[in-house]
């Protein structure tokens, strides 16, 4: 692509970033100011007052590519908050995107329960953090793995009809991520689910089922996960809130 393609409308410029190589779709047209906007699909557009030249306008854009290349990790960033649990009476644990508050009681036995606003849990001794913390881990896993079935259940009959094969569903305390999907049609899904609102588990799933079909964040995957979920982008800003 030369200048006068490029002034004489629209074209692409390709600028690097560390690692990254962005493209970015840019139009001109009669404007004062140069002004880029990053995209949740990750497309990168810029619009350019008509008089400036190619080289002009790639240097203003890699004067901003370190912006650009933030936005995209926001836009790309599908990873929980860190957890940080201590496991005492008093503390905030969550569900379905709710605080319960935890409290500890000795007794014979050891188990946790949900009971108003209270993660009621009785443990031979309140001080042994490791079992308390074992407790828990298990009512999540417990509780996300039916909560997911059942959630799944009502998107999986969508893709079937897209002629997808049915994934194999696998459920796993991450660190990182809240869910994947591999090349063999293998979805995992992220047990500390069970803390998000229903709203972000119902997004993590039907992104997932996604890559069913397109593996890649490209735009045909986003394209899809739209027509499915045309508020995919607010259920992720949520999800982007939750601690585990
Ligand atoms: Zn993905």
């Amino acid at each position: 692509m030369d200048n006068r393609a490029l002034r004489a409308d629209r074209g692409k410029i390709e600028i690097s970033f560390g690692r990254k190589q962005l493209l970015i779709d840019v139009v001109t047209s009669d404007r004062k100011r140069l002004s880029i906007t990053v995209h949740p699909d990750l497309r990168i557009t810029a619009k350019a007052p008509s008089e400036y030249e190619l080289e002009v306008i790639r240097r203003r854009l890699e004067k901003r590519a370190s912006w650009i290349a933030r936005q995209l990790d926001f836009f790309e960033r599908f990873q929980p908050l860190p957890p940080e649990r201590k496991f005492v009476s008093g503390e905030t644990h969550y569900y379905l995107g709710r605080q319960y508050r935890l409290r500890i009681q000795p007794s014979k036995t050891a188990r946790v329960r949900l009971l108003g606003r209270f993660f009621e849990m009785e443990l031979p001794n309140p001080n042994k953090k490791e079992k308390a913390r074992a407790l828990m881990l298990d009512w999540y896993s417990a509780h996300a793995k039916s909560l997911l079935s059942r959630r799944l259940s009502q998107y999986l009959p969508v893709f079937v009809k897209m002629k997808v094969a049915e994934p194999k569903i696998r459920f796993r305390r991450m660190k990182k991520r809240w869910g994947s999907c591999s090349e063999n049609k293998v979805i995992i899904f992220n047990t500390e689910l069970a803390k998000a609102p229903i709203l972000c588990i119902d997004y993590v799933i039907v992104h997932e089922l996604c890559h069913l079909l397109y593996p890649n964040h490209d735009r045909k995957f986003f394209r899809l996960l739209k027509r499915i979920m045309p508020d995919w982008e607010k259920r992720k800003e949520r999800l982007e809130q939750v601690i585990i």
